[in-house]
Order: C-alpha cells, then sequence, then structure tokens
C-alpha cells in the first residue's frame, strides 16, 4: 500500500510558491489557501 501511494502522489500535478518556488504539496485543490512556509507568501490555488 505504501508504494501504492508514492505512485500516485507522483503523477499528481506539483503545486509550487510563486514566490521562491518551493514545493508545497501534490494533487488537485478547488479551493485553497496555504501559506508558504518558507518566504511565508500567502498562495490561493483554484482549479
Ligand atoms: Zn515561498
Amino acid at each position: 500500500m505504501q508504494r501504492e501511494s508514492e505512485k500516485s502522489k507522483q503523477e499528481l500535478p506539483q503545486k509550487r510558491c510563486g514566490n521562491c518556488n518551493r514545493l508545497l504539496f501534490y494533487g488537485y485543490a478547488k479551493s485553497l489557501k496555504i501559506k508558504c512556509p518558507k518566504c511565508g507568501n500567502i498562495l490561493f490555488f483554484e482549479n
């Protein structure tokens, strides 16, 4: 089961901070607000 989750994670799109390009998470966000832990930039994701 561990390998299955790793595989699916790689197939998901990467969401990165537009300011410092840090990888924030994998997947689809319908409506999400997240603060970048590196630079503190507030990001909004909507698909
Ligand atoms: Zn950032």
